[in-house]
């Protein structure tokens, strides 16, 4: 009973001196990456397969935001329309694995939010981008 509460207490005091000494948490997380690279990857990589949805939201957000997309998502919000989202939103299959849902941005808007997206497959993005590449040089 003991052990449990002092490690609480631990994880509350880990958490606080996160909080107050992010610049010392960086650097050493940065360190303990560089020298447990392998076990670190492996690690994410577990996560992502528990998590295809959530993984699919982060790095779909991330890499719009990249490209310089406003996004009015946050990734729980994404991750929410993404799990509600059983089928492909144009060609109406059934996604066999979520990790082929794609966030798709409705006539390329360059906002993203609940409105301007629909989650489609990924066979039908390469379609669109195609057919969009096609358009734009005819
Ligand atoms: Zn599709």
């Amino acid at each position: 009973m003991t052990t449990e509460r002092c490690k609480v207490q631990q994880r509350e005091y880990n958490a606080k001196y996160r909080k107050n000494h992010p610049e010392k948490c960086k650097a050493s997380d940065a360190k303990y990456y560089q020298a447990n690279r392998e076990k670190v990857l492996a690690r994410n990589n577990g996560w992502f397969i528990a998590n295809p949805d959530r993984h699919k939201a982060y790095e779909s957000i991330r890499r719009h935001k990249d490209r310089g997309f406003i996004v009015n998502l946050t990734t729980d919000q994404l991750e929410a329309i993404m799990v509600a989202i059983p089928n492909c939103q144009q060609c109406g299959i059934e996604f066999s694995n979520p990790r082929f849902k794609t966030v798709d941005r409705i006539n390329d808007a360059t906002v993203m939010d609940a409105r301007t997206i629909q989650i489609i497959c990924w066979r039908c993005n390469i379609r669109n981008y195609w057919e969009q590449k096609r358009r734009r040089n005819t």
